[in-house]
């Protein structure tokens, strides 16, 4: 089943169902420990696990005379891989995430075309983020500058068109796409409207769901679903939640994701600052009470980014689903 067909499902049966993401292994790492986060969380029955797909990045290592050098390294290559081995272990539907960032059109439809033998017909298809050495992102010479441009190559390829024109005898693909969208607006977008204009861009190209960057407070996701409705967006938009879980998080989550960290939160995690454990609990609870809500909004999905540890996911969806 694809997931868009999972989203409309729930939303007619009025249900809220779970989903989650992963990151791939480091490079050189076996499955197991993917398989072990996993594992705690099938119980939540799963609706569809996400994977993150990670272009290279820069690691710096010093010369014998004390000079820099710079090396390009791709830590988490394998989500393809690695989405296929979850969807054959737990009978759960994977959407493996494919973005621009580094790639040609050639290497995109080659993983699509991997996707599809491998029985994954889901994707969520992004821009990604500017590499380290870049001051704006920019696209690979014979790639996409917009992630609009990669959901119309892959709407493309579910007509039969490739990148090098149509072939004689075709195997129609039928992927299930969702694209990112941004409560908070963008760091990128010069305004709110332009955002949403470019939102609306991905749906028309034909995009069939959105997820959201995180967030932390309720009111800018309501916002965000009235003005996409208002924009003529019409597909169901799934919220993403992460919990906060450390008092670094206070700063570093503003400035990776530009949420904003509502001061409620922030005085109570600065009131245990010297207290891990206490502010793990309210981060979770947080999370907890904004998950209540946008279930009881009638979302028909959670979507939730554990970033590699699922204890306090798990408490989560004990307490919710
Ligand atoms: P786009 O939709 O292309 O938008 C990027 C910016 O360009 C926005 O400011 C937009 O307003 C602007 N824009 C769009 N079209 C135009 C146009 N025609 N003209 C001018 N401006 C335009 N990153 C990864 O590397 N790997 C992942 O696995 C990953 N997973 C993610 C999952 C989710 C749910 C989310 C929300 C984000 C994820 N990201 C991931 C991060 C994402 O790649 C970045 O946020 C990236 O900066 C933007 O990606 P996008 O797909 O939203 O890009």
């Amino acid at each position: 089943m694809n997931v868009t067909d999972i989203i409309h499902g729930a939303l007619a049966q009025g249900k809220t169902r779970f989903a989650f993401e992963l990151l791939p292994p480091l490079k050189g790492d076996g499955m197991q420990g993917t398989f072990a986060a996993i594992d705690p969380l099938m119980e939540f029955d799963p609706a569809y696990i996400n994977v993150t797909f990670h272009r290279e990045s820069l690691k710096q290592t010093l010369r014998a005379d004390g000079s820099a050098e710079w090396h390009v390294v791709r830590r988490r290559p394998g989500t393809v891989g690695i989405s296929a081995a979850i969807r054959k272990k737990y009978g759960v539907e994977t959407v493996p995430h494919l973005i621009c960032g580094g790639l040609s059109r050639y290497d995109i439809e080659d993983a699509l075309i991997d996707m599809d033998f491998l029985g994954l017909h889901n994707v969520l298809a992004l821009r990604g983020d500017k590499s380290q050495n870049e001051e704006r992102f920019a696209p690979h010479p014979q790639g996409h500058a917009h992630a609009a441009d990669l959901v119309r190559q892959i709407a493309a390829m579910n007509r039969g068109e490739f990148v090098d024109g149509e072939v004689e005898v075709c195997h129609h693909s039928k992927f299930s796409v969702g694209v990112a969208g941004y409560p908070e607006t963008h760091e990128e977008a010069p305004s709110p409207e332009a955002d949403l204009a470019h939102l609306k861009a991905k749906i028309d190209a034909g995009a069939d769901y959105i997820v959201t960057q995180l967030f932390y407070d309720n009111t800018c996701f309501f916002d965000f679903v009235r003005r996409c409705r208002e924009a003529g967006i019409g597909v169901p938009i799934i919220p993403g939640i992460k919990p906060l879980s450390t008092v670094r998080h206070l700063t570093l989550l503003p400035e990776t994701f530009g949420c904003r960290i509502p001061d409620e939160l922030r005085r109570e995690v600065e009131a245990h600052r010297d207290d891990k454990a206490a502010v793990r609990r309210i981060g979770t609870e947080w999370a907890i009470a904004q998950s209540r809500e946008l279930k009881a909004a009638g979302v028909p999905v959670l979507h939730y980014y554990p970033m590699g540890k699922a204890e306090n996911i798990i408490e989560i969806a004990k307490t919710v689903f």
